[in-house]
């Protein structure tokens, strides 16, 4: 009766650990994929990619679902971040900016320059159809609004009081701009 109950232990223990063992393994699994979910700053958006360049045709309320409020309100509603705020306006480390609603190449870090009105500043984009352009007439200025070439999002606007040799002055929003330094791989 003893070494009967004892067996009866023993299985229910070994049934047990035969559970427990694949529910570790799942959850370091699982643990894995969010770590490398989380590297990506596209988390959630199933639209972001470094590599792919082909149009997007994506609805405002498709963004809103998907975009941080700041981004979405910069991006997909022209709001303008305020002068001397975000993270690119005083900084120039060498590397690459990409559109943080798509992904697409915008800018180099070779063609950033320091400009004293609080917003990054570039004299050319990295590749010549990276955006587009189109004529703003909003607050009584007549401004031309530089837009992602992929997604359709609001970068800021261009000017013409920019250094050699362009003399433009790409005049953009931080938070449309996602930085990958120099080094670091582009595998998205
Ligand atoms: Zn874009």
């Amino acid at each position: 009766m003893k070494t009967t109950l004892k067996n009866k232990r023993f299985k229910n223990k070994a049934m047990k650990s035969l559970f427990i063992l694949p529910a570790i393994l799942l959850l370091s699994f699982s643990y894995g994929s969010c770590q490398q979910h989380t590297e990506a700053s596209g988390e959630k958006n199933p639209y972001y990619s470094r590599t792919d360049t082909k149009p997007l045709h994506v609805s405002n309320a498709e963004w809103k679902k998907i975009l941080p409020p700041e981004l979405y309100a910069t991006a997909r509603e022209s709001v303008t971040q305020r002068a001397f705020t975000g993270k690119y306006w005083n900084t120039n480390p060498k590397g690459t900016y990409y559109c943080a609603v798509c992904g697409n190449l915008l800018f180099r870090s070779d063609a950033k320059f320091a400009s004293t009105c609080g917003w990054p500043s570039f004299f050319e984009s990295a590749r010549k159809n990276s955006v587009i352009y189109k004529a703003d007439n909003s607050y009584n200025m007549e401004r031309t609004e530089v837009i992602c070439a992929r997604c359709g999002s609001h970068l800021g606007h261009i000017f013409d009081d920019g250094p050699p040799p362009t003399h433009k002055r790409f005049c953009m929003n931080s938070i449309s701009l996602d930085f990958v330094p120099d080094g670091m791989a582009v595998n998205k």
